[in-house]
């Protein structure tokens, strides 16, 4: 299946000069859907992975179906402010704007072997914060793993000794 033919590409989303990649025409495709989260599954089921983490809010609709298929839990890393437990927190800037992450304090225990999934790498902002917050809690972050990379924007360069998986690649 080729992927891509599933992604949407939106200009000037949200900014003028972003070609936002729209995941959503993937998403309401069952198929693809189903096949894209059983791709992925292969880049990474040789790894040792104890739980998935997975960023607001599009890290949820990969990450969550990622573990389901993998047999392992899924834990949230939010917007600060929306986890009802107590946290550790980070700031972090996006391609476009700033922001901070959030994680629940015992969602991961010192030692657990950890796999970041989101929907796309662009600059690697999120994905280093949340490492930043898995490391904080004594995880192991053992990989990344992304439906689409942004390949232009180096973001890699940002995750140096994690080894990064991309379905896509722009
Ligand atoms: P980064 O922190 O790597 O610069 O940006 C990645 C984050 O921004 C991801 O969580 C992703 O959901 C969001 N993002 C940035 N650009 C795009 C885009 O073109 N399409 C989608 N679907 N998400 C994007």
């Amino acid at each position: 299946m080729n992927f891509k033919d599933y992604i949407r590409v939106i200009p000037d989303f949200p900014q003028p000069g972003i070609r936002f990649k729209d995941i959503t025409t993937l998403l309401k495709d069952g198929p693809a859907y189903r096949a894209a989260i059983d791709a992925m599954k292969e880049l990474v089921k040789h790894k040792e992975i104890d739980l998935i983490a997975g960023p607001e809010a599009r890290g949820f609709v990969i990450g969550a179906p990622l573990a389901l298929a993998l047999g392992i839990g899924f834990v949230p890393i939010r917007k600060s402010g929306k986890l009802p437990g107590s946290t550790v927190e980070a700031a972090y800037d996006l391609e476009y704007g700033k922001d901070r992450l959030a994680i629940h304090s015992d969602s991961i225990q010192p030692g657990q072997k950890i796999l970041i999934a989101d929907d796309l790498l662009a600059t690697g902002g999120t994905i280093a914060t949340s490492i930043d917050l898995i490391t904080q809690l004594g995880g192991e972050v053992v990989g990344a793993a992304f439906l689409i990379e942004l390949g232009y924007l180096n973001g890699r360069e940002k995750l140096q000794g994690i080894e990064v998986a991309s379905l896509i690649t722009y």
